[in-house]
């Protein structure tokens, strides 16, 4: 855990941007439509807050857990690699070296330039975290996204109705009607971005595939298509094992971004000529 993660501009803006948003949903928008005190406005409120939390909880989360790095005693896995066809064995166990840090890179780990370390099962590194995202927190990494994507969709829809709703026949609403028509396009430009993340992310798990694995993959396959060859993604097991390789064996706890039991070292993975 690393507090001095949150001194960054971009995580200090991430957080801001949750206040303003919580600030505007509840206060504005849900008060404008049908009033706090009504027993809709509570409900509303209540929905809304416990979306924000969960979105800020698992903000912290990404934030606080160190992605994973490459254990000293790290060593290749000799047996794997034997397993493994020429094609496999070229992306995922040859005896990889990172030159930086001069020592055993495992499967899927990659080196970090902003880091400076190798991060095991590394998918990006990503500012609005100030955070690789790893092996540790790519969990709560895709929480975040969805939880966030779940908040900014009710707040454009909250924000929608109430503006239905409105009366704006009054003299002074201009700078209102601005507001309003600035909020509107700010959160629907949220949900659209943090939706198409969501949506990436989704397509990569269901693959089991890092961000940076989809990229050398199309890599990999434009090199296979050329030799006549077909590149096949060596960790794809099956759709539900990929998924629960990431969020975990049990349903319940996959929207829990601290529930990562199901995690072991992160220096070996099942391929599809394992299983
Ligand atoms: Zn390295
Ligand atoms: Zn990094």
């Amino acid at each position: 855990m690393k507090w001095n993660r949150f001194a960054s501009i971009p995580v200090c803006g991430v957080l801001m941007v949750m206040g303003v948003v919580y600030y505007i949903t509840i206060f504005i928008f849900i008060e404008d439509w049908v009033g706090l005190a009504t027993s809709a406005g509570t409900l509303n409120a209540v929905i809304f807050t416990f979306m924000a939390a969960l979105s800020l909880f698992s903000f912290a989360v990404s934030v606080l857990t160190d992605p994973g790095y490459v254990p000293s005693s790290s060593a290749p896995d000799v047996e794997a690699a034997s397993v493994l066809d020429p094609e496999t064995q070229k992306d995922s166990s040859q005896l990889r070296q990172c030159e930086k840090c001069a020592r055993y890179k495992p499967p899927r780990a990659h080196h970090c330039r902003v880091c400076r370390v190798c991060v095991l099962r590394m998918d990006h590194h990503c500012l609005w975290i100030n955070n690789c995202v790893g092996y540790w927190n790519y969990k709560a990494f895709i929480v975040l996204v969805f939880y966030a994507t779940a908040a900014s969709i009710y707040s454009t829809v909250v924000m929608m109705i109430s503006s239905i709703h409105k009366d704006w026949d009054f003299a002074e609403v201009l700078p209102f009607k601005i507001f309003y028509i600035l909020s509107g396009a700010m959160m629907a430009g949220l949900s659209i971005t943090l939706g198409t993340l969501l949506g990436w992310h989704i397509y990569l798990i269901t693959r089991n595939m890092t961000t940076i694995e989809y990229h050398e993959g199309t890599r990999a396959a434009w090199l296979a298509k050329k030799s006549g060859q077909i590149y096949r993604h060596p960790f794809n097991i099956t759709v539900y094992a990929n998924i629960s390789s990431v969020l975990g064996p049990n349903m319940l706890k996959w929207f829990c971004p601290t529930a990562v039991s199901h995690l072991k070292d992160g220096t070996s993975f099942p391929t599809s000529h394992q299983s």
